[in-house]
């Protein structure tokens, strides 16, 4: 997956809209203490999926949204927008608009191009793009010491997320789930037969 831009409103600090245009590389966000450097990086987590508020630095999911100051009422709504391109796939890449708002007392809802989706299907189209909301991608302050000293197992997660088989294993998991649920009903089917004898 490739972001090309990023725009914000109400998200955090970032309380009038602003956007960001990500160019092909590494991008390093640099500036003085508190000016939102670490806000941008978990708005991408956000809008990827990003379900805990503890790793967005906050009590709840409409921490998110702008507070206020006391120049400035507090905004009813955080909304991140996230574009990019998909990896090719037939030598073609795809447009990809993925955007996630949340409004005070409602929650949060995602957008993919245009359609209303889950937050689970968000979640797979980062993890089949070996991208997401806990990519090693995505360098934040003090993550470069915790991926020194990371476990076996730990690095093989990072490994698996850039070779791009995270989305198999969300895959799997969901059918485990269903054949489990099935197993469930064929008992039960079971049983009633087993009554009608
Ligand atoms: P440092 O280099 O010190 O880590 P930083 O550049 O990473 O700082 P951030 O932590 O991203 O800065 O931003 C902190 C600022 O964001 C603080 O001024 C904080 O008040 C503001 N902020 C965070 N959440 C909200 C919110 N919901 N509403 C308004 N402002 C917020």
């Amino acid at each position: 997956m490739r972001i090309r831009r990023l725009k914000l409103s109400g998200f955090k600090s970032f309380v009038e809209p602003s956007e960001l245009r990500i160019e092909p590389g590494l991008t390093g966000v640099v500036g003085p203490n508190g000016c939102g450097k670490s806000n941008l990086l978990e708005a991408i987590r956000w809008v990827m999926g990003e379900s805990s508020p503890k790793s967005m630095r906050g009590g709840g999911m409409e921490d998110v949204i702008f507070a206020g100051t006391s120049s400035r009422p507090p905004r009813s709504f955080a909304e991140v927008v996230l574009t990019g391109e998909t990896a090719p796939i037939d030598g073609k890449r795809e447009e990809l608009e993925v955007v996630r708002r949340i409004e005070r007392g409602a929650g949060s809802a995602y957008r993919v191009n245009g359609r209303d989706v889950r937050a689970k299907d968000v979640a797979l189209i980062f993890a089949d793009a070996a991208t997401g909301a806990h990519s090693p991608a995505l360098v934040s302050q003090g993550k470069i010491a915790a991926v020194i000293a990371a476990k076996p197992t730990e690095r093989r997660a990072m490994l698996e997320e850039a070779a791009g088989i995270a989305g198999l294993h969300v895959r799997r998991k969901d059918a485990e789930q269903k054949l489990r649920a099935t197993e469930t009903n064929l008992a039960r089917l079971e049983d009633i037969m087993a009554g009608l004898d």
